[in-house]
């Protein structure tokens, strides 16, 4: 039968955990379960490089057949709806969608009309449930735990999936969350703070690019204003602490958020968070396909 992902709300932290204990378990393994004859499809109705691909990498691990979608050579140019593009993958069998759509929630529409499994691969300003879990694998491998650690996400707060996912679930798992950036994109309810003052107290540090796509205009600043008003530069990068990690859910506009120096620098995390990716989409396939 399998079960949807949509987002991490719906799972207890019990459940978030054994994700991440089963993507650790497909991590150290050399032989796992296999779901040869499974076929997957991933619609991805926006672009993506990690997320798309790292799905793709993580079914081909789990000799699963993967279907791409490419929306520019489909019936949606003859205006075929959303709906009846899924309810299309749905009728063909699959034993899986993995879907990215820009309308939050889009995955609303599709509950209990569609009988194959859905994960949700990130819906426009809502969620993004696979990166939370991949940067909450990264974060327990470098510190143990959760309980106690301050986490802050700097950057385009409003109109971040990773960050709405990140903030309730690292909340409920007992991290301390702030959030920093341009006034522009300060959401109230998301704990803001200045910058310098974050990177003093906090043992993670989560650099974001400005999600232009989103803004109805562009957040006018040149790119060195922007890196030294609200970036991670030479300067304010010793304000961290000594253990302290730096993060980005990519894709990273060097010199803009960060510079350039300091994205593979000792601290960096941000290439370790795309390849525990693919083990947690491995984790969230299993997840998908095997119900209990
Ligand atoms: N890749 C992330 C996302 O899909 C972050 C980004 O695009 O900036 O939300």
């Amino acid at each position: 039968m399998g079960r949807n992902l949509f987002n991490l709300k719906e799972l207890s932290i019990t459940e978030i955990e054994a994700i991440l204990d089963q993507a650790t378990v497909f991590l150290n393994a050399k032989n796992h379960k296999k779901f040869a004859g499974k076929i997957a499809c991933n619609l991805f109705f926006e672009p993506s490089t990690r997320t798309q691909y790292g799905f793709q990498v993580a079914e081909m691990n789990l000799d699963i057949k993967a279907i791409g979608f490419n929306p520019e050579a489909s019936s949606l140019k003859k205006e075929e709806s959303f709906y009846d593009t899924i309810k299309t993958f749905d009728a063909f069998g699959a034993d899986l969608l993995v879907i990215r759509h820009p309308s939050n929630g889009y995955y609303e529409q599709l509950a209990g009309k569609i009988e194959t499994p859905i994960i949700n691969a990130g819906d426009g300003t809502g969620d993004h449930p696979t990166q939370s879990l991949l940067d909450l694998l990264t974060i327990r491998q470098e510190f143990g735990s959760f309980n106690g650690l301050s986490v802050v996400m700097v950057g385009d707060i409003a109109h971040s999936r990773v960050v709405h996912t990140n903030f309730e679930a690292m909340k409920r798992l007992g991290m301390q969350v702030y959030t920093s950036g341009p006034e522009e994109c300060r959401q109230n309810e998301l704990n803001f703070i200045p910058l310098t003052q974050a990177l003093s107290r906090c043992d993670v540090v989560i650099m974001l690019r400005i999600q232009h796509e989103r803004h109805g205009k562009r957040l006018c600043m040149a790119t060195d204003e922007y890196n030294s008003k609200y970036g991670l530069n030479h300067e304010n990068v010793s304000l961290m602490k000594p253990n302290a990690i730096i993060m980005h859910p990519a894709p990273i506009n060097r010199n803009v958020e960060i510079i350039d120096e300091l994205v593979e620098c000792g601290r960096s995390r941000i290439f370790k968070q795309v390849k525990n990716g693919v083990f947690i989409r491995m984790a969230a396939v299993k997840y998908a396909l095997e119900a209990d």
